[in-house]
């Protein structure tokens, strides 16, 4: 008896879901598709990026390669500009790697299997199971924040979602409530409503379809759940950074070695995040003058051949993720461009580049400031 009135509930709170889901989605236009190819590039957009954000990448980044065969034959190069602006670029860099691995191994297919999506770079849990329940209806749950906060709220669990032991009991939930008849609809729903109408702060539960059974409204508990996570103060990082502007408005723009750029992402102060292992103008990390410490950077490094005229511009403020950073640029008047690795550009084509934000907005500071005193 009360097995069956399980199997009732959870067929209602099924079908109420994606009811409300079918008759509220928002039409975004990986929701107008079913190809594989098309559906694991909107979720590697969305990962850490709103859908808004992701709009007019997805559209343009899918009129540059149309197919899984384009983007595998693309060079990374050209990937990268086409997520220039998007940010977190290892997902571009992860993209380009696993359509060539999709080419060669997978007849150009997205694989199927769950454990061959995973094998993928880029692909995590969640994106293999949403690719691979969204295209093929492989009947796999997806758990994300927004999954987890609906499922932490209908059940009032307390406690940080994000520890392992937690998580794998959201997975074991998740996978419960699957309705495995629709599982992409389902997967969509779930976040929908998390991202909708579970939302993080004030979720609207007059407005939720899903409120009968809802344990945490019944107990007051809607927006005191799931814990919040403690926040770490941000790492301030001070960033000296040299645009050298030559008399034909060329600047020199470098890039870390790949393995050194990697080994930089993991500390807090390196360079690697803040300009994303992409060309980016010659930096330091300093603590002290910013001028003193650029101009041993840049006689160690590219030493400059004759005489050059410093101009300080404004600092840029810069936030990545758990780092504020302050860049402080100079513009360097020089007479000749150090000769060396690096690229040589005009200065007003580089932010049509596969360049950071930072590198931008030290791009479009240091134009604003040419020949103003
Ligand atoms: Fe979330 Fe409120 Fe709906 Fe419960 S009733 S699932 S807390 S929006």
């Amino acid at each position: 008896m009360a097995r069956r009135r399980r199997a009732d509930s959870q067929a209602e709170f099924q079908q109420r879901l994606l009811g409300w889901f079918r008759a509220h989605r928002r039409d975004l236009p990986w929701r107008h598709t079913r190809d594989a190819y098309r559906v694991w590039i909107s979720e590697i957009m969305l990962q850490q990026t709103r859908a808004a954000a992701v709009l007019g990448y997805y559209r343009r980044f899918l009129r540059a390669f149309p197919t899984l065969r384009a983007l595998a034959r693309a060079r990374e190069e050209r990937v990268l500009k086409a997520w220039s602006g998007l940010g977190y670029y290892s997902r571009a860099r992860n993209l380009a790697r696993a359509a060539k691995l999709i080419q060669s191994q997978h007849g150009g297919r997205f694989p199927r299997l769950l454990d061959e999506a995973l094998a993928l770079p880029g692909v995590g849990a969640y994106t293999a199971r949403a690719v691979l329940s969204i295209a093929y209806d492989e009947p796999l749950a997806v758990l994300d924040g927004n999954v987890a906060r609906v499922i932490a709220r209908r059940e009032a669990i307390e406690g940080e979602l994000r520890r392992p032991a937690r998580w794998k009991q959201l997975q074991a939930l998740a996978d419960r409530r699957l309705d495995a008849k629709s599982p992409g609809d389902w997967n969509q729903a779930m976040m929908e409503l998390g991202a909708t109408v579970c939302t993080p702060r004030q979720p609207r539960c007059g407005a939720c379809p899903v409120r009968e059974g809802c344990r945490a409204l019944r107990l007051g508990l809607a927006d005191r759940l799931p814990e919040r996570r403690a926040k770490s103060a941000p790492v301030r990082v001070r960033v000296a950074a040299a645009v050298l502007l030559d008399g034909a408005g060329r600047t020199l723009l470098v890039r870390s070695p790949a393995n050194a750029a990697a080994q930089d992402d993991d500390r807090p102060a390196g360079l690697g995040p803040i300009f994303s292992r992409l060309w980016h103008f010659p930096a330091i990390v300093t603590s002290g003058d910013s001028r003193t410490d650029l101009e041993r950077h840049l006689s160690a490094e590219f030493p400059l051949n004759g005489a050059a005229r410093w101009q300080a511009i404004p600092a840029i403020r810069h936030a990545v993720t758990f780092r504020d950073v302050t860049i402080e640029p100079w513009l360097i008047h020089v007479e000749e461009l150090p000769r060396g690795p690096g690229r040589i550009v005009a200065l007003d084509a580089a932010g049509r580049m596969a360049i950071s934000s930072a590198s931008r907005k030290i791009a479009t500071t240091a134009l604003a400031r040419i020949d103003q005193p």
